[in-house]
């Protein structure tokens, strides 16, 4: 078979074939072919496609002989089409050698410019611009660039003698050093690669092409590119095609320059040229920020700073105006575009999807519906649910946080548990915490992990760290519930609540020193970083009205009381799909009340225990219903794993002894008996409803009361969903739906209400998905519950995982942390669960309250499997909400 052509020209008269994409150009190829075409002015070139990227790798980092003949040909092409010659002494070619990636990697690969300068050629650029300096300066940016790029040097090397010259002749700006000293550099830079590399600078221009051609190709495997593309997950097997282009000089005096211009502001989205330029500069001063550069409109331009560009070249400023605008429209997206402008002519180097903000991406989407640019569904499909959390909470200002990186001050990373940017003082106790924020100080509580007696302290702290755990772990899950700021499992801390300080490698820090806290990286940041707030605005309520037209999947919130189901309803929650009832019991007081009922010795001290329950709850879920106006909610009965409720201390058991009118030692013993080596797998869950049924006639007694009494005093519609946790076999469902149904029952009859209730089983052990087709004949729905399943699926406890996932995950061995992206092996049992259980009962409802419902790909997943409801944190109802849309749309299009 014969090798496809690797290298193609584009000039105004000859155009590769439309069907080649950024695929093989690169996505900078494509697009510069794309505006030859349309009649803008491109400087001509050619470009070596990705596939002659591969063929550099497979044949061990060399150019062979078939792709230099076809540079060769096209190089003949160029120089016809020009008029001039590389190397000619004089009337020279010169080229820039560009790096060109198909998806776009701003930055991370290499670049020459000026290529075909030798001591002869400088001398006829230098004539042809009637300018020495800008000839030589042309010349030492080119050796410099060269010597990075092709031989290796690190650009400090040479950069030093710049600097140093600069600062001997004491001038500032680098425009203002004068041809002799550019000379001088360029000697100064030949002899020192010599020296350092052992190497001559070529002369010979074919042989810089060749050098600078195999320079960007191996630029496609830098470190910078790799971590880039592994931050991104850009397959590795693209490669770079490279973009040879005629040069234009920005740095030819005064009516020349170089600049990068948007089509909207990429940081707030509004519709305007927005950019930057230099005069006198070629392009890599304003892209690698060696310059400052000034404002390309007059509105941006701060006081005092030099002139606009609209000041500048007024005439070259409305040409590029009305250039960006035909981009945008042609592309019909935001367009970031490199520019340079030679004696007054403008050339386009670049353009390309330009980068944003999730503020600005919401608007430029909206805005380019309104425009008729762009329709509903591809506004929709073009922000990333992902993106849109930035939007819902506050969060660090981008320049701070860059600042703090550079600074080495991110001293832990650890699992980025709940979303949100907080600055606080570290405190060691929930106490100090609330002190703390009596004082109008909230702090940042650091602990080994949480137990429900943190939650006073938790609701009371600017955001919450612990040492271990996972993602699912107790302080993780409360954490998301109540929309706190959290990082768990930071493994390199060592916290000693003792001393009331955290050892890490180089840093002690104690009571009362700052940290920054990053919920959606995980980054812990010593000292302050600025924050932004969050500003929804009217773009994000349009945004999401079109959501509700097109997403066929629900999304219901894990709410555990009325606080936060109302900002689940705000954020648009369709229900409520897991309310945890012990939630309702972290509450110091009523953990107390808890701890009587486990501790009780036998039925009757525990009803009577259960008493003081009931009348909490029944208030709990009445405040719930009434929030949620008649949408679903889903009350779970009581699922405490015991060892987070068993007393921890003298004073918690003290607590229980005085309310109970039991002595504490024989509190203790009791205690000590319950006490259990694997809590998570042990009396939990249903099986606590089996062996104390009395707990979940309270619990169901109190569900229906409250449902009945705001139906008469409100009107509203209820169908309460009563939800077992935990139940692996069809016996217990069976004796347990006889509990609730009577119950039930008996409590609608007493209030003279009659009411549906749903009734429904968690689905989060193995046997569980097993016995589905069993299991739906009981019930209504099925909730998956997603935690406990990966925990039981995969034999990985959930509060333990964090000490080796993220080797595992290092390692390849997982491809993510399983708690947060659902495991091959849990999806399969998910679906295999819906398919058995929808097999003997076709109408039943089925949902997902794992924590992977915060998962855009969890929701993509559910609505791919059929799922009714997904129910995800309050917080990121949006954006699971705009996952499912995507679902819906893209579903639509297969
Ligand atoms: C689950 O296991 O996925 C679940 C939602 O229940 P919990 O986290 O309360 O165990
Ligand atoms: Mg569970």
């Amino acid at each position: 078979m014969a090798t496809p052509q690797r290298v193609h020209l584009f000039t105004a008269d000859t155009l590769p074939t439309s069907k080649l994409d950024a695929s093989t150009l690169g996505s900078k190829g494509a697009n510069l072919v794309e505006m030859t075409r349309l009649a803008l002015p491109v400087p001509p070139g050619f470009i070596l496609t990705t596939h002659a990227c591969k063929a550099y790798y497979h044949e061990a980092h060399t150019l062979s002989e078939e792709l230099r003949t076809e540079v060769l040909e096209a190089l003949n092409a160029l120089q016809k089409h020009t008029g001039r010659v590389l190397g000619d002494p004089v009337n020279p070619l010169l080229l820039s050698v560009r790096s060109g990636a198909p998806v776009t990697m701003p930055g991370m690969m290499d670049t020459v410019l000026n290529l075909g300068l030798n001591d002869a050629t400088v001398r006829a650029l230098a004539d042809q611009a009637g300018n020495e300096r800008f000839a030589w300066d042309c010349y030492r940016r080119f050796i410099q660039m060269y010597a990075d790029v092709v031989i290796g040097m690190r650009a400090d090397v040479l950069e030093q003698f710049h600097e140093r010259i600069k600062q001997r002749e004491n001038v500032f700006e680098d425009s203002n050093l004068e041809a002799e000293h550019l000379k001088e550099l360029v000697e100064l830079y030949k002899n020192t690669i010599l020296q350092r590399a052992g190497i001559a600078f070529p002369d010979d221009p074919m042989e810089q092409l060749w050098g600078a051609i195999g320079g960007v190709f191996a630029s496609w495997n830098n470190k910078r590119a790799n971590e880039y593309r592994q931050l991104y997950s850009i397959s590795a097997d693209l490669g770079t095609a490279v973009t040879v282009q005629t040069m234009v000089f920005g740095n030819l005096g005064a009516t020349s320059g170089t600049g990068v211009a948007l089509t909207r502001d990429p940081s707030t989205g509004e519709r305007r040229l927005y950019g930057e330029y230099l005069l006198n500069a070629q392009g890599e001063d304003v892209v690698a920020g060696m310059q400052i550069p000034h404002a390309i409109s007059e509105a941006d331009r701060v006081e005092g700073d030099p002139p606009s560009l609209e000041t500048a070249l007024p005439i070259v400023h409305g040409q590029l105006k009305d250039i960006v605008q035909q981009l945008e429209s042609h592309f019909g997206d935001l367009q970031d575009i490199e520019f340079t402008i030679e004696n007054e002519k403008l050339w386009m180097l670049q353009t390309r999807k330009g980068k944003r903000t999730a503020q600005a991406a919401l608007r430029i989407a909206v805005e380019m519906v309104e425009e008729s640019r762009i329709t509903r569904e591809e506004a929709l499909l073009r922000i990333d649910p992902q993106q849109l959390d930035q939007l819902l909470l506050p969060r660090f200002s981008p320049e701070s946080l860059d600042e703090a990186r550079r600074a080495g001050r991110v001293i832990a990373r650890g699992l980025p548990a709940s979303p949100g940017a907080q600055v606080g003082p570290v405190v060691f106790d929930p106490a100090t915490a609330m002190e703390y924020a009596a004082r109008g100080n909230p702090a940042v509580m650091v602990r080994v992990e949480t137990s429900p007696d943190d939650i006073q302290g938790m609701r009371k702290s600017a955001a919450v760290v612990t040492m271990r755990g996972g993602m699912t772990s107790h302080a993780a899950v409360v954490a998301r519930g109540m929309g706190r700021c959290c990082v768990v499992g930071c493994r390199d801390f060592d916290v000693r609540l003792d001393e009331e300080e955290i050892h890490i490698p180089g840093h002690v820090i104690r009571k009362g020193d700052l940290l920054s806290i990053d919920g959606t990286t995980g980054e812990v940041i010593l000292g302050r970083v600025d924050r932004m707030d969050p500003d929804l605005g009217p773009h994000f309520s349009t945004l999401m009205e079109w959501v509700d037209d097109v997403a066929k999947l629900d999304i219901r919130a894990n709410a555990h009381t009325a606080r936060e189901a109302r900002l689940a309803l705000n954020f648009g929650a369709q229900g409520i799909g897991l309310c945890r009832t012990e939630h309702m019991f972290f509450d110091p007081e009523r953990a107390t009340a808890v701890r009587e009922m486990i501790l009780a010795s036998g039925e009757e001290e525990r009803r009577h225990a259960l008493k003081d329950i009931v009348r909490m709850q029944t208030g709990d879920f009445k405040a719930i219903f009434e929030v949620m106006g008649g949408l679903p909610v889903t009350m779970r009965l009581l699922d405490p794993p015991l060892h987070v409720f068993l007393p921890h201390n003298a004073a918690e058991l003290e607590a229980v002894a005085l309310r109970a009118n039991v002595d504490v030692n024989t509190l203790q013993d009791r205690a000590d008996r319950l006490r259990e080596v694997n809590p998570m797998l042990g009396h939990r869950g249903c099986r606590l409803g089996i062996s104390y049924p009395e707990i979940y006639e309270a619990q169901v007694q109190a569900i229906v009361n409250a449902a009945c009494e705001v139906h008469r005093e409100k009107g509203l519609d209820i169908t309460p969903e009563i939800l077992l946790p935990l139940v692996s076999a069809p016996r217990e469902l069976e004796l347990l739906c006889l509990i609730i149904n009577t119950t039930a029952q008996q409590t609608m009859d007493a209030q003279g209400v009659q009411l549906d209730i749903r009734i429904g089983t968690m689905i989060e052990l193995p046997s569980a998905v097993l016995e589905a087709g069993k299991l739906a004949k009981h019930v209504d729905f099925f909730t998956f519950g997603t935690n406990d399943l990966t925990q039981t699926v995969l034999g990985i406890s959930r509060d333990d995982a964090s000490r080796f996932l993220p080797l595992y995950v290092d390692m390849g061995i997982l491809d993510d942390d399983p708690f947060v992206s659902l495991d091959p092996a849990v999806r399969h049992f998910v679906a295999s669960g819906v398919e058995r259980g929808r097999a003997t009962r076709p109408d039943l409802t089925v949902g997902l309250c794992g924590v992977h419902a915060d998962n855009p790909e969890t929701v993509r997943f559910c609505a791919e499997a059929g799922f009714d409801f997904v129910s995800c944190s309050p917080w990121l109802v949006p954006v699971c909400r705009l996952a499912a849309a995507h679902a819906a749309l893209e579903g639509e299009d297969e």
